[in-house]
């Protein structure tokens, strides 16, 4: 998952607190210095860590934590917290001008993913009913043109562009022209990159910022390189007046250090996060989910809202209906397989549920499309009866089974237990949808 060594490690740690009925200084102490090192090894700024550190240590001793009842359980809250606030707190909106276009320029060294970027946004506001504008002003890298095309024509967006010869200023202020013109209300500028940051592309960036006064700048940096990343950021932040930071690349196995250190370092917030090469693989950065599912209680609401985008209306209402009254069916099963699936990979999709980032026998599960047939074969080769009350199933049933759809009575058991897990996930989603804290799945 994402920043999965470090979620590891700190998951251990105050595992170790929770079992414990009574806390004392010394395990806070003790905890916090663990907590510190898998911060450091995430590679997280070392002055944050120390302020981070300081500030849970101050918060766990101070405030009657440890006489409360549940002690372990307060001194993880007030991790997850501060973890929260680290990572800028709220979730920050991008600013959309009463005067449309609204205009978004984005930066990054090559290589980052900001022409990715610059799609997702555009899909996303796709999605939101908007109408953006690509336009082209990478005139250093010829192919980055030519991708955008590609990608907008993927999407469905249109695409401005004026080759390599003019200068990216005059490009973007013909872009905003253009969209001016033909209503669209949300342009996107992908500008040129570098290997690292020079004064030629400082400049360049400088130009059109001041021709184009964009209302957003967000600047692209590439998760996986960790410090580098927030150093970038320093420096970007420097000469153009970012708004915000997509954050790339947070699918990868990245230690995680930029996601939690570069808003206090630079005082910009992530505004996006990169979970994927996909063009869908966008999502809007709440700290609070990312702390959440970080300490393994999962993040709920990322599930809901990834379950909204991928599945169609009908089914989702389907679906709900068969949460709540608990009649969810092995045929049932079978096509939920093939929605899951279309949401992402199945340990990202597992890590949001609460309770279920460890474990381990779910993390085992994994379900290739050859995996899908033998499950469909399995269903398919019991009766009505079985693939409604599986409980029925007993041994000499299981070898029929097997039997007939060319397995093994293994693999029927193996099915029958991820049936049940799956189960239990959709109890948890079903509760989680009741609790209200989020529009439903639509019905
Ligand atoms: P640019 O030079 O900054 O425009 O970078 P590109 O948009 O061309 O992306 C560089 C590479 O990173 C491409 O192979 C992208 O598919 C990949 N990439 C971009 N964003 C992500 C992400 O969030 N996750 C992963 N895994 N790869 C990404």
């Amino acid at each position: 998952m994402m920043l999965s060594r470090l979620s590891e490690k700190l998951q251990n740690t105050l595992g170790k607190l929770k079992g414990k009925g009574k806390v004392n200084e010394k395990d806070v102490k003790e905890a916090m210095r663990e907590v510190r090192l898998a911060l450091l090894e995430a590679d997280v700024n070392y002055k944050v860590v120390k302020e981070f550190v300081n500030k849970v240590k101050e918060r766990a001793i101070g405030e009657e934590v440890l006489e409360s009842l549940t002690p372990g359980q307060q001194v993880i809250k007030i991790v997850r917290d501060e973890l929260t606030e680290l990572m800028g707190g709220e979730a920050t909106e991008l600013n959309f001008s009463d005067k449309p276009p609204t205009v978004i320029m984005l930066a990054g060294l090559q290589g980052t993913g900001k022409t990715t970027a610059a799609a997702k946004l555009a899909n996303k506001f796709k999605k939101d009913n908007k109408h953006p504008l690509l336009v082209a002003c990478d005139t250093q890298r010829p192919a980055a043109i030519k991708q955008l095309h590609v990608l907008g024509d993927q999407i469905e967006v249109p695409v401005f562009s004026m080759g390599d010869k003019q200068h990216p200023a005059d490009i973007a202020k013909g872009a905003i022209e253009h969209a001016k013109k033909n209503q669209r209300d949300v342009v996107i500028v992908d500008t040129a990159g570098r290997l690292h940051v020079d004064e030629d592309l400082m400049t360049e960036l400088k130009q059109v910022e001041e021709k184009i006064s964009p209302h957003e700048i967000l600047l692209v940096v590439d998760a996986m390189t960790g410090q580098d990343a927030v150093n970038v950021a320093d420096r970007f932040n420097e000469d153009l007046a970012l708004s915000g930071i997509i954050m790339t690349k947070l699918d990868g196995d990245t230690r995680g250090g930029a996601a939690l250190s570069v808003k206090k370092v630079t005082g910009k917030p992530i505004k996006f996060i990169g979970t994927g090469e996909k063009v869908e693989e966008l999502e809007v950065f709440h700290p609070d989910r990312l702390s959440s599912r970080i300490l393994g209680m999962g993040d709920v609401m990322s599930l809901i809202e990834k379950a909204e985008t991928s599945m169609d209306q009908q089914k989702a209402q389907e679906l709900e209906k068969k949460i709540k009254s608990q009649t969810f069916t092995f045929e049932d099963f079978l096509e939920q397989l093939q929605q899951i699936k279309s949401m992402g990979p199945l340990d990202q999709i597992f890590d949001m549920i609460p309770g279920m980032s460890g474990n381990k026998k779910l993390k085992d599960m994994s379900l290739d499309e050859k995996e899908l047939v033998k499950v469909e074969a399995i269903i398919q080769s019991m009766t009505k009866e079985e693939r409604t009350y599986p409980e029925v199933i007993n041994s000499s049933r299981k070898k029929r089974i097997a039997h007939g759809s060319g397995t093994r009575v293994q693999d029927v058991n193996k099915l029958l237990k991820q049936f049940e897990q799956m189960k239990k996930m959709m109890k948890q989603m079903g509760k989680m949808n009741k609790s209200g804290k989020k529009k439903k799945l639509p019905g």
